[in-house]
């Protein structure tokens, strides 16, 4: 009789543990292991890349069109945004197995002005994301053991966007807001401990790089006896914001003092830069000067700016966007079967006084509050009323007659 040997590896039967035997052929019990192996890998990878679930590639420039509807301006940053999410999702997609290029993630850090949008824009993404998104501040984190929250707690609110689905949440996309913060107080650490600041940024280096972090599900603190779950942050997006209050005075002095004569075509030339707006040249250098180690800006290698809020935009923001302020109003009086209609005089009105508190276009909403709110408190209970007209003379009394009136302005 004919020796059995396996049909995959040619062993002998006498040389393995085990020998299956199928209608015309055998297989030996290593073979049937290393199948085995293979089989697992395949299925890893395929939830790492390949076909990931229900993924559809939204392009840079459909990622765009969509902020363009909700932000107004910003172009720059909505840029940015779209590529790195872009680039967010093909590395999610990319087959680690046929692939000897890794795709390195680009978190994200940008700078601008309070009100100018950095939430609203993270915000408005999250609307069009496929991937678990969430919002943290960093004004209350601090360092482990200190009184605040661990930096792990990001990774907690992560975690409930994704309905505990710790897979899904790993290839989410977090924004940290108010980076600048956490910026180092003082240029020698060594005199106090700072741990709400330089501490803070240690702590947020490894969860940036990628690694794994063990996290309390409920948030809140670590305690012994809580049960963890294991988060790895090597595919999680992170994208910074923050208003770096002073640093333009920051780029204003190292623009100056560069001298003249050594500028490659790519600096920019001292005496012909728009000094309204130096933020558009923020680099890292500046976020440096600012606080900002260097381990965590290395680790946030996309650097962008937004525009501070001229009068346009401003306007703009007020009558554009597809759930502007002026719409959201008319549409809660609509349903009280009231037209509303504010005309040009009070529109300008309105972002005039946002202009002179400083406040960006968060400004704007409380300043429409406190110019329509009686309207709003009497009109509901009037049946006479079904038209109400803002004009600038009507705006203008409402806002001296509330507390804002009497604020300083900026
Ligand atoms: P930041 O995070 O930069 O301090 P926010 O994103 O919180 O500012 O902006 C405050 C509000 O102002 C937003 O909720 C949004 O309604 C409005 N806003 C700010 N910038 C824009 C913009 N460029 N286009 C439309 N609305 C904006």
């Amino acid at each position: 009789m004919a020796e059995v040997t396996c049909s995959f590896c040619g062993r002998n039967k006498k040389d393995v543990d085990l020998m299956i035997s199928g209608i015309h052929a055998h297989i030996c019990d290593k073979c049937v292991t290393q199948a085995s192996q293979i089989l697992q890998e395949e299925k890893k990878n395929k939830v790492e890349g390949g076909t990931l679930p229900n993924f559809k590639l939204i392009k840079p420039r459909e990622i765009k069109k969509f902020l363009d509807e909700y932000v107004i301006g910003q172009d720059e940053a909505k840029r940015v945004m779209s590529v790195a999410v872009y680039n967010h999702y093909k590395r999610l997609t990319q087959r680690k197995i046929d692939s000897d290029v890794t795709i390195e993630k680009s978190n994200i850090i940008m700078v601008g002005e309070t009100g100018t949008g950095k939430t609203y824009l993270a915000r408005t993404l999250a609307k069009i994301l496929q991937v678990p998104f969430c919002i943290a501040d960093a004004t209350v984190l601090t360092e482990a053991g200190y009184v605040g929250e661990d930096v792990e707690s990001i990774l907690t609110r992560l975690l409930q966007a994704a309905d505990y689905n710790t897979e899904a949440a790993e290839r989410g996309i977090v924004y940290i807001d108010e980076i600048d913060k956490i910026a180092r107080k003082s240029d020698n650490p060594s005199i106090t401990r700072d741990v709400s600041g330089e501490g803070v940024q240690q702590a947020l280096l490894k969860l940036l790089e990628g690694t794994a972090v063990n996290v309390p599900p409920q948030g809140g603190r670590k305690h012994p006896d809580q049960k963890m779950i294991t988060v790895n942050t090597e595919n999680i997006l992170f994208i910074c914001g923050g208003a770096f209050e002073g640093i333009s005075k920051l780029i204003g002095r190292r623009l100056n003092t560069r001298p003249l004569g050594f500028a490659t075509s790519a600096d920019v030339d001292p005496r012909d830069f728009d000094r309204d707006n130096l933020l558009q040249f923020v680099s890292a250098q500046d976020l440096k000067t600012f606080g900002l180690i260097p381990e965590l800006i290395g680790r946030l290698p996309v650097l962008s700016f937004l525009n501070p809020l001229d009068h346009d935009t401003l306007r703009k923001i007020l009558t554009e966007p597809k759930n502007a302020l002026v719409k959201q109003y008319k549409k809660l009086f609509e349903m009280e079967t009231i037209e509303l209609e504010f005309k040009e005089g009070a529109l300008d009105f309105i972002v005039e006084k946002a202009v002179d508190f400083k406040l960006g276009a968060r400004g704007l909403r409380s300043i429409c509050e406190a110019i329509i709110n009686d309207a709003m408190f009497e009109l509901p209970s009037d049946k006479t009323t079904d038209r109400l007209v803002i004009n600038r003379a009507y705006a203008e009394e409402k806002f001296n007659k509330s507390h804002y009136s009497k604020l300083k302005v900026a």
